[in-house]
């Protein structure tokens, strides 16, 4: 019988696709990684989230494994040199968190815009700081999105109903049609930079994308810009990021994705120009279950595909 461990929180829905597939599941959610190396051995199939890092000590150690399994987008936990050498077979479900994290995006760009996290704090400390908080509208300003793949256009695609401009920018050749439905402007990075209100990253961490936004861009950035970054941690420059907000090169920031997560004595954390989540941008029931689902049913397609199972 195959056998798939599962290793992070994940739908109960997923659980049943396996089972009534014939294959045998351990749920073990919250797995240490030495246990995982004890026990991976006696399975086909592991089943990640985000939390659980598969390294290559874990593919040496799965000497049956013939399955990586995803839920979600980002493979940046999966030794995937480790798993190609060893003819594993990677997926991932990565269409499923585009709305949860293009919604949450605009959400954080409103945040501080409208600086709804400081006025509910301030509310809560019993203050009534009405003419302290005024804000900015979205609409009519320029949003720049970087990473104009599929979270990258949605985000496009609702800040354009608010009435946003958008520039794009890409180091692939973005389809006309796309560019059209998007009502967005294909430009140069230095273009976008210097000409945006709003900028937010959608681009994978790469050895290109990491410290992509560095001191220097911050500082061609326009002076009262925000920058949003619910991609990778690492592709901003957090030192860079907080002398920019801090000594005003660019007026404010809203992160769901650290450097370090959870980013334990940022000094980002002492701002009141950013907003924070806690790389919640997935973090959605719909999300969550379109992720579980359609990762089960890619198992057992590729499985049957390998004459494992009937
Ligand atoms: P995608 O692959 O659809 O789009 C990424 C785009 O970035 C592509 O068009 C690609 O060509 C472009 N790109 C790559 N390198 C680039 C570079 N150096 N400069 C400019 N563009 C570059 O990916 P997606 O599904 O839209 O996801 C985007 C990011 O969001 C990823 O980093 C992913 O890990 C992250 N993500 C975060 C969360 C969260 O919880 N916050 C959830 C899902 C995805």
């Amino acid at each position: 019988m195959v056998r798939a461990l599962v290793c992070d929180p994940v739908d109960e829905a997923a659980l049943t696709l396996l089972r009534d597939a014939g294959i045998e599941v351990v749920y073990r959610p919250g797995i240490s990684s030495e246990e995982l190396i004890g026990e991976i051995g006696g399975f086909d199939v592991v089943v990640v989230r985000g939390r659980t890092k598969i390294t290559s000590s874990v593919i040496d150690a799965g000497r049956a494994l013939k399955i990586i399994g995803r839920a979600g987008t980002g493979l940046d936990n999966i030794d995937l040199a480790a798993a190609e050498r060893r003819g594993i077979v990677v997926l991932n479900t990565p269409e499923a968190p585009v709305n949860a994290v293009a919604e949450l995006v605009v959400g954080l760009m409103i945040a501080v815009a409208r600086k709804i996290a400081l006025a509910d704090r301030l509310m809560k400390e019993g203050k009534w700081p009405k003419h302290e908080l005024l804000g900015t509208e979205l609409s009519g300003k320029v949003l720049g999105v970087i990473g104009f793949g599929r979270i990258g256009r949605r985000v496009a695609e609702i800040a354009r109903a608010i009435g946003m401009r958008i520039l794009a920018y890409d180091i692939i050749d973005i389809p006309r049609e796309v560019l059209q439905q998007t009502d967005a402007t294909l430009v140069d990075l230095d273009r976008l930079l210097s000409e945006s209100d709003f900028i937010t990253l959608h681009v994978p961490l790469t050895d290109d994308t990491r410290h992509m936004i560095n001191e220097e861009r911050l500082r061609r950035m326009k002076r009262g810009a925000v920058i949003v970054n619910a991609s990778r941690g690492a592709v901003i420059d957090e030192e860079a990021l907080y002398r920019a907000l801090r000594e005003g090169w660019i007026a404010g920031a809203a992160l769901d994705v650290f450097e370090r997560e959870p980013p334990v004595g940022s000094k980002l954390l002492e701002l009141d120009n950013v907003v924070l989540t806690p790389h919640i941008g997935a973090e959605t029931r719909e999300a969550q279950r379109l992720a579980a689902t359609l990762l089960a049913e890619r198992i057992v397609s590729k499985l049957r595909e390998m004459r494992l199972i009937g």
